[in-house]
């Protein structure tokens, strides 16, 4: 049990004391919340549901939904994960009781979820019941020269709107339920990922308000959530101010948002970035501590521009600068609500923040 106990626990009640910054984590399995409570988070900031997505038993529902030949087909598979999706965010609201869990919906690369090799293939035509070769040609069809500037984040939301309802139902079912058996209404925030205009964020707040309204009617119960966006694309830290029009909070994806505003890819950065550092073009590696003053920029201009449209907008970070120190001061010094970093950080998280405070005051 990875409880805080002795002087390292007494220093983190006093770390505590001192900080502004909330401290949340990135986390996606029921295990990780738990030892993310135990280290203090204080409620979830991310959890990627791309990665539930991943699970050995439910891939090949997730093939055919995605090579499916339409609407029809797609509901068809996701009628199969409805039920398992559901049991993902029980657990997960069981081990948060009383403490926000912010949910994004699904933002995967799409190429990860075709099948790779001939065996995998016909799994999916079996399930699905129609042959390898249309699934071939299906694929080949979905196949992305640059998958991660492509068909992902809301994008897929947009263009499959049956994907972000499956996912909103299950969230607001799974709340109902916990609520009902514990007597404790969980805190759900929904987040859109990859969000560059504001249209957008209006299309999928709709469906996820639609769908909440279907599930409390049926439950007979209300449960209190919010819906809200990441902010990753340079575009979208320039348009915070219309996006805020839609959100009720802002998650900063600063993974996404180095990449993009460096036009570096976070997959193969380490190739060159080692030598970048050593010849002083940037003080750091960008993925690991923030570009104060590039990708920083940013993140100012939108915390500002959201703020203007909705004052005291919820802002937060969950790229993985909100478990780096020094990413954290400039946390701080802007002003944000939270830093949400994966489980193992969140004690680091907790003193950088108080250490931020201190230097601040
Ligand atoms: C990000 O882009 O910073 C982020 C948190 O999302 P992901 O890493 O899942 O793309
Ligand atoms: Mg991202």
């Amino acid at each position: 049990q990875p409880e805080l106990v002795g002087d390292f626990g007494v220093l983190m009640v006093w770390a505590d004391k001192v900080r502004r910054l909330g401290v949340r984590t990135n986390a996606e399995t029921p295990l990780d919340c738990q030892v993310a409570r135990d280290f203090g988070a204080e409620g979830i900031g991310l959890c990627r549901t791309e990665h539930m997505f991943f699970d050995a038993a439910r891939i090949t529902a997730v093939r055919q939904m995605i090579l499916a030949p339409d609407e029809q087909g797609r509901r068809l598979a996701l009628a199969k994960l409805l039920p398992e999706q559901r049991d993902d965010f029980r657990q997960i609201f069981e081990v948060m009781v009383g403490l926000p869990v912010t949910i994004r919906l699904l933002d995967p690369p799409l190429h990860e979820f075709l099948p790779h090799n001939q065996s995998e293939f016909e799994e999916v035509a079996k399930a699905a019941d129609v042959g390898v070769e249309t699934l071939k040609q299906r694929a080949s069809e979905l196949h992305e020269f640059n998958p991660m500037l492509g068909h992902r984040g809301c994008r897929l939301g947009v263009t499959y709107p049956e994907i972000y309802e499956m996912q909103a139902r299950a969230i607001f079912e799974a709340a109902c339920e916990v609520a009902e058996a514990s007597g404790e209404a969980p805190i759900p925030e929904v987040m859109i990922p990859l969000v560059a205009t504001a249209r957008e964020l209006e299309l999928m707040k709709d469906v996820v308000n639609r769908m909440a309204r279907e599930v409390f009617a049926e439950k007979g119960r209300e449960i209190e959530y919010l819906v809200g966006t990441m902010i990753e694309l340079p575009r979208a830290a320039l348009m915070a101010g219309e996006i805020a029009e839609h959100g009720e909070f802002f998650s900063f994806g600063t993974n996404d948002l180095t990449q993009t505003t460096l036009g570096v890819s976070r997959d193969d950065a380490g190739r060159f970035l080692t030598q970048y550092v050593d010849k002083g073009i940037f003080p750091r590696d960008p993925f690991v501590s923030l570009d104060i003053e590039g990708v920083g920029q940013l993140i100012e201009i939108a915390a500002e521009r959201g703020r203007a449209t909705r004052p005291g907008i919820k802002l937060g970070i969950c790229g993985e600068h909100g478990g780096d120190p020094a990413s954290i001061a400039f946390c701080e010094k802007t002003g944000l609500d939270y830093v949400s970093a994966s489980p193992y950080r969140v004690p680091i998280a907790r003193l950088a923040a108080a250490q931020a405070a201190l230097n601040r005051s």
